[in-house]
């Protein structure tokens, strides 16, 4: 029997206030440990939430660009559970009637090869369940303190920072669904500047809920739910593993049990981390502190307005415009400073075929080497536009401006005084061309001779003598020319 997995997300996005989402402490990362805390954070008794109206604005943008339809009136909720990092004993979220629901993204995935390459990327469209604001907890430190060994610290810090949960639904038939619908999520959250996507510092942060079923079935399998995927990579393998495990177990006859397992990269598995049992009670009720969020309908709309280009729209307009295959296109939008990038390069060049295999070959290899982004590259994309002009005037070769573009990398100078500083410009002029070719001529007797018994292939191996020996810079279209007008008096043809 053959199975399929069904796969949801939940993500948790950090948003990139300034301040805290029911406090005005800051969110500032990296600061000395509880220096951003106040009664309300720390949850001291009589102190006051007061909403974030800059967070509930990023929340909204974000709801808005995955298609949701927003609630005029939503409902902030006690989450109640307790940690030593949640020092109010409960989670200020959303329950019964959240900020957005109802959404639908149109991500363009693929299915992985055998390779590990991906192919055949075409449009699927995933449904968003909700989207929900809450606060964040803290954080629980075991490790890299002295003494950690027998006690624990906390860093309250995070506590209260603003954070928008975003809910699919089951909708996955494979890992790399998940994957690309997940990569589209975080590159949606950073051209809506909302979120800066980055997982490591957990301001992204990933759930997985998967069952399995036999194909063409459409009801669905128990589900387990995978905790804290901090990578996209852990997602992927998580999700591999679950598939493989849940197929294995019900071919074999078994049951899967509904629990809730974590992802062990060491030793590449999921292991349990809580039964359905052990399943928390959050006793959900409406916060007293908060009145209703009522948002006025002309102000989502003002947001609404205020959207900048979303990746899908963009990606589809380069498809267009530039001629760009799926996948050239994918990458060239893959961050808002890329894509920035890529059209400002293709406008002034007015070479967007040139400007897509400069930036994502030599560009993404120097900047790569030098461990850089996209946004502080050091040659600006008007200099590598300037760079491709040169090439397509013919003032250089294609070779010579890769010497060029690694003295830009090196000296950050503009090509054109690289390429007259080094004395690179194309040799177009005819008279010293000529006498470069008799020279060749001259020198290879044999070539010649087999040239004029009718191998006329050899002419290439005389235009190749002519490029070594004015080391590359010889127009090769003026070498071809006049080397068949010379051998064409040779051959008196
Ligand atoms: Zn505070």
């Amino acid at each position: 029997m053959e199975f399929e997995p069904v796969i949801g997300l939940e993500v948790h996005a950090q948003l990139l206030t300034h301040s805290k989402l029911f406090c005005g402490c800051s969110t500032q990362f990296g600061a000395p440990p509880n220096s951003n805390t106040c009664p309300v954070c720390l949850g001291l008794p009589g102190a006051l939430p007061v909403v974030n109206r800059a967070a509930v604005a990023m929340a909204v943008k974000a709801a808005l660009a995955l298609g949701c339809r927003i609630n005029p009136i939503s409902i902030f909720a006690r989450k109640n559970y307790f940690y030593p990092d949640l020092p109010k004993g409960y989670q200020i979220s959303q329950f019964d009637r959240p900020l957005g629901e109802r959404g639908c993204v149109t991500v363009f995935s693929g299915e992985r090869t055998e390779g590990g390459k991906i192919a055949n990327r075409r449009e699927k469209a995933f449904g968003i369940t909700r989207l929900h604001m809450e606060d964040d907890a803290g954080k629980s430190i075991h490790e890299g303190i002295p003494d950690t060994s027998s006690k624990s610290y906390v860093n309250l810090n995070r506590t209260g920072v603003p954070l928008v949960e975003i809910v699919s639904e089951p909708d996955f038939r494979s890992s790399q669904e998940a994957y690309d619908y997940l990569t589209h999520l975080r590159i949606t959250l950073l051209y809506l500047g909302v979120c800066d996507g980055n997982m490591e510092e957990g301001s992204l942060r990933c759930d997985a809920n998967i069952s399995v079923r036999p194909s063409g079935s459409d009801k669905l399998g128990t589900k387990v739910e995978i905790k804290n995927l901090n990578s996209f990579r852990f997602l992927q393998k998580a999700l591999d593993y679950e598939i493989a495990r849940q197929t294995q177990v019900l071919t074999e006859g078994g049951t899967i049990v509904q629990e809730t397992r974590l992802w062990d990269e060491s030793e590449g598995r999921t292991f349990v981390m809580r039964s359905k049992e052990e399943a928390h009670d959050y006793r959900y009720f409406p916060e007293p502190d908060l009145l209703p969020l009522k948002l006025d309908p002309a102000w989502i709309a003002q947001v609404e307005n205020e959207l900048p280009e979303l990746p899908g729209p963009k990606m589809r307009r380069f498809m267009e415009a530039y001629s760009l295959s799926t996948d050239d296109a994918l990458l060239l939008t893959s961050s808002p400073a890329m894509a920035a990038y890529y059209e400002e390069c293709a406008k002034i060049s007015e070479n967007p075929r040139a400007s897509a295999n400069w930036i994502m070959g030599d560009l993404a290899y120097a900047l790569k080497n030098a461990g850089k982004d996209i946004e502080n590259s050091s040659i600006p994309p008007g200099d590598l536009a300037a760079l491709l002009q040169t090439i397509e005037t013919g003032e250089i070769s294609g070779k010579i401006a890769k010497t060029v573009f690694e003295e830009m990398c090196r000296t950050g100078d503009k090509p054109a005084a690289i390429i007259s500083r080094m004395g690179l410009a194309q040799v177009s002029d005819e008279d010293s061309l000529s006498a470069v070719i008799d020279k060749i001529l001259a020198a290879n007797p044999k070539q010649l001779a087999e040239y004029r018994s009718g191998k006329t292939k050899v002419l290439g191996f005389f235009v190749g003598q002519a490029m070594k020996e004015t080391k590359g810079q010889a127009n090769p279209q003026i070498v071809n020319e006049l080397l068949q007008k010379k051998l064409s008096k040779e051959t008196g043809g």
